[in-house]
């Protein structure tokens, strides 16, 4: 049965344990506590990587038809509680109810596809007699998993992104020690709770809560540990790469995503597309929109269009079902956003709508006379802000578009198929949308970036490729 109360507990290889010591987890709308969490020691974290140890072997031999029936039992858990889910989510996050419970439909498909994927962990056979005076052997590789897995996840998915580390990890018979996002840990608590429910062997799992920079070095440093899958921001991604030493590192990092306007484009369509991408989960989204170009015959149209629609943007209270767009997930955050708008307004942007704050809250906001040379068009403002800038054409949008350190997904809107090949040649990402805005993913396409957007790729497949090492078996007759 799942428990009511929501947190106060943390699972380290099969036991829950609850610690006097404990972290106040906030509802960021008006500053409540919400729930408390165990605040980890070092010692509780080696407890965890000892466990893993053992859980390591017993997820290896786990058979492919059981871990996925363990995946299958979860995956129906967190739907037949999917309310609970949600509410979770959008009470120590920032989503708004409606945008929780798509998270938790996502989560729910993400343990499915993880399940199916479980099936298809194969190696092939190597035609060895490529080499001459090799024609007598054969042979092929297998796919073994590598065993224990790091996870560190970031605030702004607390449920999914997690289960995009859980899933994979137990479809492919490792063992997996998460430490989520200080801010959002019960949402991650509870997917553990799922795969308790289901049976997954003690020891295979533990969720383990406390300060990243405490724990984190442990984790992150143990040798016992063979891969380190890191979701969050570029600085902890560097900070975590540097102490790793020799692990397989899979860094899913930030962006600041650029969408391509050309004079054919649909600008009812975009508009509509942009607006939602730059605003979802208060534009706390490693794919949010962030700086669109739009070609000169368009511009104006679009940026009328833009703004009337992000008008309507009506932001308030999380758990109201008319609510588009809630609070950041801290006061501080809303704060630091609020002072990159003031700085390139301070450098000669021009405010079309929004700029105000009211503690958490920072409503929509939409800027134009950046120079793209500013803070806010050079880092993530990982917020409710977009930039509109107007170019001359593809290549110059293109140009802009590359200039930054960043490159995990981009959106482009044009009928043209040929432009549409030059920038997906030409644009540094891990991913292009072609007549969508950088704000599209499933959970089976490979996800992931480019320079400092990260290293390798998620999405269930993927994640399995990365989870797992190749095995080679040859054979002389
Ligand atoms: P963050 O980097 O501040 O924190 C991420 C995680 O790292 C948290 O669990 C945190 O406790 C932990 N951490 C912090 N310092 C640590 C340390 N020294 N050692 C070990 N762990 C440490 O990121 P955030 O603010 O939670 O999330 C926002 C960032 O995540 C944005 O940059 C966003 O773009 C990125 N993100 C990327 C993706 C993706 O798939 N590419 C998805 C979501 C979010």
């Amino acid at each position: 049965m799942m428990t009511k109360i929501k947190g106060k507990r943390m699972l380290i290889g099969g036991r829950w344990i609850e610690k006097e010591e404990t972290i106040n987890v906030y509802d960021p709308q008006d500053n409540t506590i919400f729930s408390t969490v165990p605040k980890a020691t070092k010692e509780d974290m080696l407890h965890a990587i000892e466990a893993a140890e053992e859980g390591a072997k017993i997820a290896a031999q786990m058979p492919v038809h059981e871990r996925l029936s363990i995946l299958n039992k979860a995956a129906d858990y967190v739907l037949e509680h999917s309310e609970l889910y949600a509410e979770t989510i959008a009470s120590e996050g920032s989503k708004t109810i409606t945008e929780a419970r798509a998270e938790v439909s996502r989560c729910v498909d993400t343990l499915r596809i993880s399940a199916e994927e479980a099936r298809r962990i194969n190696g092939e056979t190597i035609p060895f007699d490529q080499m001459p005076g090799h024609e007598n052997r054969v042979g092929y590789y297998y796919k073994f998993p590598i065993g224990i897995i790091a996870a560190i996840t970031p605030f702004n998915d607390p449920l999914n992104l997690v289960a995009h580390k859980i899933g994979p990890a137990v479809a492919s018979g490792n063992a997996i020690i998460v430490k989520p996002a200080t801010l959002t840990p019960i949402s991650a608590i509870l997917l553990a709770e799922a795969f308790d429910a289901a049976g997954l062997p003690e020891k295979v799992l533990s969720v383990i809560t406390g300060s990243g920079s405490e724990i984190g070095d442990i984790l992150i440093s143990h040798p016992s540990i063979r891969m380190v899958s890191f979701t969050g921001g570029l600085e902890t991604g560097e900070q975590i790469a540097k102490k790793a030493g020799l692990k397989k590192l899979s860094m899913e990092l930030g962006s600041n995503s650029p969408v391509i306007v050309l004079d054919d484009a649909n600008i009812e369509d975009t508009v509509s597309s942009c607006v939602s991408g730059a605003f979802w989960a208060v534009g706390q989204n490693c794919l949010g929109v962030q700086r669109i170009f739009v070609t000169e015959s368009n511009f104006d149209e679009f940026v009328q269009k833009f703004i009337t629609k992000t008008n309507t943007y009506k932001v308030g209270d999380k758990k109201d079902e008319a609510t588009n767009m809630g609070p950041l997930i801290s006061e501080k955050e809303a704060i630091r956003v609020e002072e990159w708008v003031n700085e390139a307004l301070d450098e000669g942007a021009t405010l079309l709508t929004g700029g105000k704050r009211d503690g958490a809250f920072y409503s929509p906001t939409v800027l134009t006379n950046v120079s793209t040379d500013a803070k806010i068009a050079k880092e993530e403002i990982f917020g409710p802000v977009v930039l509109l800038f107007q170019v001359k054409d593809l290549d110059e949008a293109i140009e802009k578009a590359n200039d930054v350190n960043y490159g995990l997904q981009a959106g482009i809107f044009t009928k043209d198929i040929k432009l549409a090949f030059e920038a997906i040649k030409r644009l540094e990402v891990g991913g292009l949308m072609i007549n969508d805005s950088s704000d599209y993913r499933i959970d089976g396409m490979p996800f992931g970036g480019v320079k400092g957007s990260g290293l390798g790729r998620e999405g269930v497949k993927y994640t399995i490729q990365e989870m797992t090492e190749p095995k080679v078996i040859q054979f002389k007759l």
